[in-house]
């Protein structure tokens, strides 16, 4: 997975991503992360990427030129690098070759045949965009390459945005000064998903959102802490009980906290009933 941010300040990124999990990732190769300042396409004077927004109103807008000629790098970039990996070979979605391509077509990892022409998927992190969630970060991270690009000021001129933005992305119902923050929790949660990235393959699967449930309370030593146990069940070494502890927690917890997640859970009836039942529950003690 090949992140391509386009910022005013490539230096919050590359110091965002570059500790921890993601660090340990980028040094691995399993993710690269290229920072591309958008000011370095401003060609006037004073270096200014900025300007008043017709019309009037409060603030400054990013002017559409430098944007796009950070873009076109960024594109140009990812194409010299797949154009090294191309062989003319096109592939089916199983992985067997089933045709002939002419020089500029590339085939992209995970058996994916992509047009030359075709733009990479250009993320732009904004309030205005779908409220980014764990699959939207799977999704994501099917593709090789991903532009992201940040805003700031009080935004982007329109007309770039209409011309290379693919997907428009929020992290939440609130303003940001800056995109920075917004890509980074995107990269960092797609990361996740890349293979390689976690130590233990298994943990992206079993954790919150990934079955429409969030994920049971977990403990570590020591088994008494400020006087509260660890429950009995996980001392037990009785496998399928602590799963099945486990499950039932998971579901109180999505009732309690996140009851708009069980749509989409897949739940036994038995498990449908012990819902009904709780939330019956949490509205009697409600009323009290
Ligand atoms: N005037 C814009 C509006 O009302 O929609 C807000 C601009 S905001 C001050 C500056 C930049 O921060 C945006 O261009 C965007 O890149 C980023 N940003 C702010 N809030 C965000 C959010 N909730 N999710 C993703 N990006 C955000």
């Amino acid at each position: 997975m090949n992140f391509h941010v386009l910022t005013l300040f490539p230096e919050m990124i590359e110091n965002g991503m570059a500790t921890s999990i993601t660090g340990r990732a980028i040094e691995k190769g399993a993710i690269s992360i290229e920072a591309i300042n958008i000011r370095n396409f401003a060609f006037n004077k004073h270096q200014s990427v900025d300007d008043y927004p017709y019309g009037g109103g409060a603030g400054m807008l990013m002017q559409a030129e430098p944007v796009y000629l950070a873009w076109e790098a960024a594109v140009a970039g990812i194409r010299e690098r797949r154009s090294h990996t191309a062989t003319g070979e096109v592939h089916s979605g199983a992985g067997e070759i089933i045709g002939e391509m002419s020089p500029g077509i590339v085939i992209k990892e995970k058996n994916q045949v992509i047009a030359g022409e075709m733009p990479p998927c250009t993320i732009y992190l904004t309030p205005q965009g779908k409220t980014f969630s764990q699959e939207q970060a799977r999704e994501f991270a099917q593709s090789e390459d991903l532009i992201l690009l940040c805003g700031h000021y009080e935004g982007i001129d329109e007309r770039v945005l209409e011309e290379i933005v693919t997907d428009y992305v929020s992290i939440g119902d609130y303003v940001l000064t800056g995109g920075e923050l917004a890509a980074m929790v995107v990269m960092d949660a797609v990361s996740r998903m890349v293979p390689g990235v976690l130590g233990n393959d298994e943990s992206a699967g079993t954790e919150s959102f990934s079955a429409g449930l969030l994920e049971y309370p977990q403990y570590s030593r020591p088994q008494v802490w400020h006087g509260r146990e660890v429950p009995e069940v996980l001392m037990s070494g009785h496998h399928a009980n602590v799963d099945a502890w486990r499950r039932e927690q998971s579901i109180i917890r999505t009732v309690q906290r996140r009851p708009d997640l069980l749509k989409t859970a897949d739940l036994s009836n038995k498990e449908w009933n012990f819902v009904r039942q709780l939330k019956k529950q949490i509205k009697e003690e409600k009323n009290e």
